[in-house]
């Protein structure tokens, strides 16, 4: 039987995107071949990659604004270096909201002034620092928009006057924004598209071309744009099952269908955890995530019990990443609301028993 899979990524895909990816791999669409031995420059491979594109640029609302969007390899971890490479000419300014935005800061401080412009590592990224200013002498600003391992979430971005750069690679495509108020947007497929091997990177082309600095190819968005993705042999088989899922949502409703459930899910979880005595949530409560819901018990000695009740009602995944400690559940777009309701039953018995 399929478990309840809470991952933190690479994470829970549709299951009938699963499905005609596997199909695929068989025999796609009846070509007689794999879609993984054909050539990337095929007409059939290339219209999976249009398709891709144009549903990125759809669903986030962005199309004939000036942008791209780009399927690139090296993970969301090259992306904290490429937005330095080609953006940087003397000093950036970053929100320091955990572990990867800090990661982000390290890779910039290679090209250049680096300015943390507020951070929330006094209570150990426990909430979205707010209200800070950003200079308007900047190249850029970096944010990320969900802290996939502390379990926060920025519910209002900042009015800035520079280019304004975001790590999505955990809330993307999950719900509502004004997208057009980035300039370049950047998410590793597998936590909330597809899986692992392709990241995606939305661009505003006008902020390119501004760097003094020589830029190696196949780190240069300007290379990737002129080729369309396909500068090098692209990940094909994590493009398409990117696009399967992106299909699927379009076929939801979009991004507004699927908010409406992601926000039920949330509301299922957190209210559990307020309301159980057993629990105490990790992130404030202004700043917590619909993605990543991060908790701990208040009785320590009940964790072999918790943990037992869990696994026995097919959940998997629920572990808390080792730098917060407890419980980590993960409710990424294909996560349905019976699997969360399915988590909160297991809670609220561990509440009679304990
Ligand atoms: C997982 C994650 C990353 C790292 O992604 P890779 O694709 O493994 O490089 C970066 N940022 C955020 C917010 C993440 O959740």
């Amino acid at each position: 039987m399929k478990k309840h899979n809470f991952s933190a990524g690479p994470c829970i895909l549709p299951n009938e995107v699963m499905l005609k990816a596997s199909e695929a791999v068989l025999d796609f669409n009846g070509m007689g071949l794999s879609l993984i031995e054909i050539s990337h420059r095929s007409k059939e491979f290339v219209a999976v990659m249009e398709q891709a594109q144009s549903l990125v640029l759809e669903l986030l609302g962005l199309e004939n604004k000036g942008y791209k969007a780009l399927f690139l390899q090296g993970g969301a971890s090259t992306e904290f270096l490429m937005v330095a490479y080609n953006l940087m000419e003397k000093k950036s300014g970053y929100l320091n909201t955990g572990t990867w935005s800090d990661k982000a800061i390290k890779e910039a401080k290679l090209f250049g002034d680096v300015s943390e412009i507020a951070s929330s590592k006094d209570r150990n990224f426990s909430y979205i620092p707010k209200g800070y200013a950003v200079p308007s002498d900047l190249d850029y600003f970096h944010l990320t928009s969900n802290n996939t391992i502390f379990g926060t979430q920025v519910k209002d971005f900042p009015k800035v006057d520079v280019p304004l750069i975001c790590d999505m690679s955990s809330d993307i495509f999950s719900r509502q924004l004004d997208f057009s108020q980035f300039d370049l947007i950047y998410a590793g497929a597998q936590k909330n598209m597809g899986p692992a091997g392709t990241t995606l990177v939305v661009i505003k082309e006008d902020i390119l071309g501004k760097v003094s600095r020589k830029i190696p190819s196949m780190l240069d968005y300007k290379v990737h744009i002129a080729k369309d993705s396909m500068f090098n042999t692209p990940p094909v088989f994590a493009v398409y099952v990117s696009m399967l899922t992106l299909q699927w949502l379009k076929d939801l409703g979009g991004i507004a269908a699927i908010e409406e459930i992601n926000e039920k899910k949330a509301r299922l979880i957190y209210s559990e955890i307020d309301l159980n005595p057993i629990f105490k949530g990790y992130a404030a409560k202004g700043d917590r995530s619909s993605m990543n819901a991060t908790f701990t018990l208040t009785d320590e000695s009940l964790k072999d019990t918790f943990d037992t009740l869990w696994k026995e009602a097919g959940i998997s995944g629920l572990n808390g990443h080792r730098s917060v400690g407890g419980y980590r559940a993960s409710m990424y777009n294909a996560l349905s609301l019976e699997s969360v309701g399915v988590l909160v039953d297991v809670m609220s018995e561990l509440e009679r028993k304990g």
